[in-house]
């Protein structure tokens, strides 16, 4: 982080930075009746039908993810990584944002996407694990594993970090709850087009490139 106050960017990272739900991909690793029932819960707390905290613990007793699983995740993202999103990031840092993922997945399986996309700091959940790798719970006191969790994180920032413009991305109603504590949201339907999202964001996009533009 540089030391001028910064402009800082926000981005979601499943169905926005990448084109997968990684939590459903997690549950497609555990066979078709896991899957069914974790996608039904991530679509029902994304379009805004279900409250996050109802699905969150649920979906990972559920799955019980591994360690191991991190790693096919993060190969995941980067697999289906949105097509403009790296030169994107490269241009709104030349113009002096700090990008942050700001995701209720999970740390691990992210990292390897923000480095790709030259992005330092990621804010999302942190899982444990035994020592053998075993799923052992998730950090319940992260505020992206509820609603309204989003601007509560964002607030959070803006009170250590001081930047001078905020901007938040993202396709899911988990995003769009950030409005309030942003200068500028941007609704994103380049993978899944949401009509609750699509209906509440002054801006709209369906490629990341067009971020730029909007976010001067
Ligand atoms: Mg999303």
């Amino acid at each position: 982080m540089s030391a001028h106050p910064p402009k800082l960017v926000f981005f979601d990272c499943d169905t926005t930075l990448s084109g997968i739900e990684g939590v459903d991909e997690l549950a497609r690793l555990r066979g078709p009746t896991v899957l069914a029932a974790v996608a039904a819960m991530t679509t029902a707390a994304m379009e805004g039908g279900t409250p996050l905290e109802q699905v969150f613990a649920r979906r990972l007793d559920l799955i019980r993810p591994r360690r191991a699983d991190m790693d096919v995740i993060g190969r995941l993202y980067l697999e289906h990584v949105e097509p403009t999103a790296k030169e994107t990031i490269a241009e709104l840092k030349a113009a002096g944002w700090t990008p942050v993922v700001l995701s209720a997945g999970y740390t691990p399986a992210i990292e390897p996407l923000a480095k790709l996309l030259g992005i330092a700091r990621i804010e999302a959940v942190q899982l444990r694990f035994d020592a053998a790798g075993n799923y052992a719970g998730f950090d319940e006191s992260f505020p992206t594993t509820r609603a309204q969790g989003k601007p509560a994180r964002i607030r959070e920032l803006k009170r250590e970090l001081r930047p001078v413009r905020t901007a938040m991305v993202g396709d899911g109603v988990s995003d769009l709850e950030a409005t309030a504590a942003v200068d500028v949201f941007v609704g994103f339907g380049g993978f899944v087009e949401r009509a609750k999202v699509r209906a509440g964001a002054r801006h709209f996009i369906h490629r990341l490139s067009e971020l730029p533009a909007l976010l001067g």
